[in-house]
């Protein structure tokens, strides 16, 4: 008998998980070696102005070239790497290579429409000591300016631990980086708390927008999360925008950024420059 499920109740063996658990462990082995062995790569999204239509920033997404399995997404490794803690070597590997891409960007054209990188950390990966030490390290050695630099964290990270982490988020941000909640409206923060959290940014979560079209109901959340960030001076990114009926609803809304398939799907460094170079629609 295995102990799994809803609420750890014990469940009669089953073949499946077995294989499960299994490829679980296989994972954690590889990802120990991965980094060494070069293995990770970074594909950039586009964020998109949707009052310009031009590209104002990038997230990073990490993807794992695996040799025997191909290109692996953050759904097949990351929950594992966190568990493992290899979510801390990862997720520096990430930033470091993120800050000098974007500082390759600009050395090859100054006067590019691209202002940030936005990278995800984990909470793991934040809670580690010295986090705010290496962030500015990962600046210093990419000859990157602070801000440059997004850092993206979820609402439960901000919610929990609220003295230290606050701490850090107000150091970083003391420095010139930026932070974003990702993911907003999945997690528990009350609106009325948002006021005091030292973040910049909201990334308002797909699935409010998945609905704007079909559902007053969401719609009108989706509208007064708009106008109360614009009140507390935050910005909002709508994630997950694949049509273009939601783009121009959110831009009617007054949504500045938007971020989705409709303007790209994540990308390699060399197709984000041709991006870039490309005339932007007219809204
Ligand atoms: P996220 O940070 O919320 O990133 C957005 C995810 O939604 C990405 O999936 C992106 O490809 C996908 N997406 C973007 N636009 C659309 C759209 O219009 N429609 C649909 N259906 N999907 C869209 P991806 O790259 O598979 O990443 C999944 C998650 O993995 C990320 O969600 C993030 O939580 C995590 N992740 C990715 N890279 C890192 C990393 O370097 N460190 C950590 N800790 N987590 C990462
Ligand atoms: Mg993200
Ligand atoms: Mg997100
Ligand atoms: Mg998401």
């Amino acid at each position: 008998q295995a102990k799994g499920g809803a609420k750890g109740t014990w469940q009669r063996y089953r073949p499946e998980l077995h294989t499960a658990m299994n490829q679980r462990l296989e994972v954690r082995a590889a990802l120990h070696d991965a980094i060494d062995a070069e293995q990770f790569r970074n594909m950039y999204q586009p964020i998109v102005d949707l009052h310009t239509g031009l590209i104002a920033g990038v997230e990073a997404l990490v993807r794992w070239e695996h040799p025997t399995r191909g290109l692996l997404g953050p759904f097949h490794f990351i929950e594992v790497a966190e568990e493992s803690g290899a979510i801390v070597a990862i997720g520096d590997w990430v930033l470091r290579e993120a800050l000098a891409q974007f500082a390759r960007w600009r050395a090859d054209d100054p006067d590019m429409s691209l202002k940030y990188v936005s990278v995800n950390v984990s909470a793991r990966q934040f809670r580690t000591p010295g986090f705010v030490e290496r962030v500015r390290e990962a600046l210093d050695a990419a000859g990157a300016r602070p801000e440059w630099l997004l850092l993206e964290i979820t609402e439960s990270l901000v919610l929990r631990d609220a003295e230290q982490v606050w701490n850090d988020l107000r150091m970083l941000r003391a420095l010139g980086v930026r932070i974003a909640i990702d993911d907003f409206g999945t997690g528990y923060s009350s609106l009325s708390y948002l006021r005091q959290m030292p973040v910049d940014v909201l990334k308002l979560d797909k699935s409010f927008i998945d609905d704007i079209l079909t559902s007053d109901q969401q719609h009108t959340m989706v509208d007064s999360i708009v106008a109360l960030a614009r009140n507390l001076d935050l910005k909002v990114i709508a994630e997950g925008v694949e049509q273009t009926g939601q783009r121009a609803a959110l831009a009617a809304m007054g949504c500045p950024f938007g971020q989705g398939y409709l303007f790209s799907k994540p990308a390699w460094p060399d197709e984000i420059v041709a991006l870039t170079h490309s005339v932007p629609e007219l809204v």
